[in-house]
């Protein structure tokens, strides 16, 4: 096995809420881990000390041989983490192909409020920046739509542009927070196929966030259950579909 990510002891806490506590998660290069359990359970949380949005009360991260814990975000992006949200936040007033140009921008040496404020303004980068964001979008079925403006693709598209920005960033490690939340069993199938693709052709390593029973089990390797911000059980989707604490806690619930 070959850890790429490597949590140790990570806790926060809001006020008196521990919100996640004792978080250790290891994710192998390569692996597609699925992170579930009931709302408020601590995901989204997770998701945010692990790209630096929040600073652990206790607890290091570490990632690609790198100790992570308390860099900023962009930094966390620059070093191979890249994530999307559970509540879409595109730049809706940019259009599709600037919405991915800024990730591109992002990792050149930019926080993400100068790489807004670059927008249009990519100097010698530019040739090869628009480059690899129409291959990007070309992937996602995109490119025909680049001149459009974010807030005018329909939901579902919104969220595959989501996706191609994060990869924009050229990360190793891909987190997917929701993906398929609010999508059609059809455009989730799709969604499923467009994740399987991505992680080949990119060698990426992705944590998955998803209430989408069908597509968590469908294709995560292994699985971590959260409960109350501690890992309640962790395994193969098999031997969590058959735990009773996970079905009492989460699935039972279904
Ligand atoms: P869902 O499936 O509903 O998205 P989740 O598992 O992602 O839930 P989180 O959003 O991580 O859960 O929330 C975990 C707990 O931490 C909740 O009790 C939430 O209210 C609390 N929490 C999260 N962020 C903050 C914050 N910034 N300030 C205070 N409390 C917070």
């Amino acid at each position: 096995m070959d850890p790429l990510l490597k949590t140790n002891n990570v806790s926060i806490s809001f006020g008196g809420i521990k919100a996640v506590q004792d978080f250790n998660i290891v994710l192998n290069r390569g692996e597609l881990v699925g992170l579930i359990g009931p709302n408020g359970a601590g995901k989204t949380t997770a998701f945010n000390l692990l790209t630096g949005v929040y600073q652990p009360t206790t607890g290091t991260i570490e990632f690609d041989g790198v100790d992570v814990t308390g860099m900023k975000p962009y930094k966390i992006t620059q070093h191979g983490i890249a994530r999307t949200f559970q509540n879409i936040r595109l730049f809706g007033n940019l259009t599709v192909l600037d919405n991915v140009k800024i990730a591109c921008n992002y990792l050149v040496n930019y926080s993400l409020a100068e790489a807004i404020l670059r927008v249009g303004r990519y100097g010698k980068e530019e040739e090869r920046i628009e480059r690899e964001a129409i291959e990007l979008l070309r992937l996602f079925k995109l490119d025909d739509k680049k001149d459009e403006l974010a807030s005018n693709l329909p939901y579902g598209l919104q969220r595959h542009l989501e996706i191609a920005r994060a990869l924009a960033a050229r990360p190793k490690l891909l987190l997917l927070d929701e993906p398929a939340a609010g999508m059609n069993p059809q455009e989730t199938l799709d969604l499923m196929h467009l994740i399987e693709e991505i992680r080949k052709r990119f060698e990426l390593t992705i944590l998955l966030i998803e209430h989408d029973m069908s597509l968590v089990m469908g294709i995560c390797e292994r699985l971590y259950v959260l409960e109350f911000g501690k890992i309640l059980a962790q395994g193969i989707p098999q031997e969590i579909k058959s735990n009773a604490d996970v079905i009492r806690a989460y699935l039972g619930e279904e």
